[in-house]
Parts: structure tokens; sequence; C-alpha cells
């Protein structure tokens, strides 16, 4: 559904992604495991259209191009990304959030029937929906941003290193929280540090080193592959 190809950016005269192709399926969850600076963040801003660099390639969702289009259109043709550090609006409270996010036309016609599935998706916050999104614990803001995201009635769902800052116990939620994600039929293209939680849900991987893709594999051999176990999995 979500097709990428040869898609390679730069900062300058810095390049920090090199002809990158992958694809993401309806309930599939792919996951993009890289050390730091190898380009995760420039890939999936790159696909979101909030790239600062120079971006090329094709960028194609249900065969569609969206490599023209800016970053609220592609919102509008069924991509969300939960950037990196969640980006929640602290003053705001948590339903605020949750309808800042259904600001495009695809989501607004189904405001209501898009703020119950979230709220399906996150008890949590069916109560909270009054309180000021700054006062939450880490964890509870990485629901409100991707209940967020959600509220844009995606196709495709990006997260950003989701589970950065969060306790072990906050982390297994929020894998838990993905597997539902994808049971609702969204393919899911998330890019992680915790490699190990992070392949336990996931269908397939790709690795991104040094702004190239140079494996993909199922999530099953990926996990049990020494060398990826070596570089991926030893902190976590
Ligand atoms: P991390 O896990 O540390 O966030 P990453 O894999 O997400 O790393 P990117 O953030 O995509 O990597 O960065 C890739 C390279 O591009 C890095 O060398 C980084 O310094 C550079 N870079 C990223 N954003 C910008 C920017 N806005 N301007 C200039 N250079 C940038």
């Amino acid at each position: 559904m979500l097709d990428v190809r040869g898609l390679s950016a730069a900062y300058g005269q810095h390049p920090a992604l090199n002809e990158v192709s992958l694809s993401v399926g309806p309930g599939e969850i792919v996951v993009i495991l890289g050390a730091n600076g190898a380009g995760k963040s420039t890939l999936l801003r790159a696909i979101a259209g909030i790239c600062e660099g120079r971006v090329s390639g094709q960028v194609m969702l249900n065969g569609a191009s969206l490599t023209a289009l800016n970053s609220d259109q592609i919102v509008e043709q069924g991509v969300a990304l939960v950037p990196e550090g969640r980006a929640i609006f602290g003053d705001l409270t948590v339903k605020e959030n949750l309808l800042l996010g259904a600001y495009s036309a695809r989501a607004r016609a189904d405001e209501g029937q898009n703020l119950e599935r979230v709220l399906n998706l996150f008890p949590k916050l069916i109560e909270r929906q009054t309180q000021i999104a700054r006062t939450m614990s880490g964890g509870e803001q990485q629901m409100v941003a991707i209940g967020r995201a959600m509220m844009s009635a995606p196709d495709i769902l990006m997260l950003d290193e989701p589970s950065l800052g969060l306790s072990p116990l906050l982390c297994r939620e929020l894998f838990q929280n993905l597997a539902v994600v994808k049971d609702l039929g969204i393919g899911v293209l998330l890019v992680e540090q915790n490699a190990k939680q992070s392949l336990a849900i996931a269908d397939r991987g790709y690795l991104l080193e040094n702004t190239r893709i140079t494996r993909e594999d199922s999530a099953a051999q990926l996990r049990s592959d020494p060398s990826v176990q070596k570089a991926f999995l030893g902190a976590n």
C-alpha cells in the first residue's frame, strides 16, 4: 500500500538518505532499525513531506504518487506521522489534542467516529479527556500523540522512536497498542532503537545503515540473526 522507491535526501552537501526503497502493506508492521544518524528520522520526515532537506525519489500510496504533495495533503491521502518527542500541545487538554488530529477533510467528516475509535484503542484516555496534556506521564503523552495521529484516519501510521524515554512496562504497553492498530488493518512503519520489542510485534524489518537500506527480512529472521542481535539487540 505504501511504496517508497529510490528515496534520497540531503541537507546541503550532506547526504542523509540514499536510494531507499521499501513497502508497507495493510495491517503490516514494518520496523526500520538503524544506529543514531543513519537517516531514520529523515526517512519518515521525507515520506510525510516535512523533511527540511532536498528530497528526490517516489512515494506512492495505494498506487497514487504523494511526491508532489505538501504535508497536509499527505495526511489527507492517509499517511500520519507521530514525530520523535511526541510534539503534543502541552497547554491543551487531551481531547483538544485529539481533535487537532482530525483537521483533514478526510477525518473531519467522521470526527465523532474517529474519536470513539481512538478512545476504544486507549480506554485510559476516556476519563482523561479534560486533563491538560503536559500534566500527564510520558507514557500517557505518547498515547495522546498516537491517538492524535489516529484521528486523521490513516491508512499508514508512522512512528519515530515512540518508546524513547518510556519505562519497560510502558514500552510493552505501547507495542501492544501498535499490535491493535495493526489489527484495524492500518499499516505501521516504525523507526526504533528498541529492536527486541519492536521485532517481537513486527512482520518485517529493514536495516538502515549510513543512509542506505542494507537488508530486508522477516522480523523472525532478523530477531534470530546473531549479527543483528550483536548490532541492535544488545542494549535491550
Ligand atoms: P537519530 O536516531 O539520532 O535521530 P536518525 O537515524 O533518525 O538518527 P536523522 O535524524 O535522519 O538520523 O539524521 C541523519 C543525518 O542528517 C545526520 O547526520 C543528521 O545530523 C543530519 N540531519 C538531520 N536533520 C538535519 C537538518 N534539519 N539539517 C541538517 N542536517 C540534518
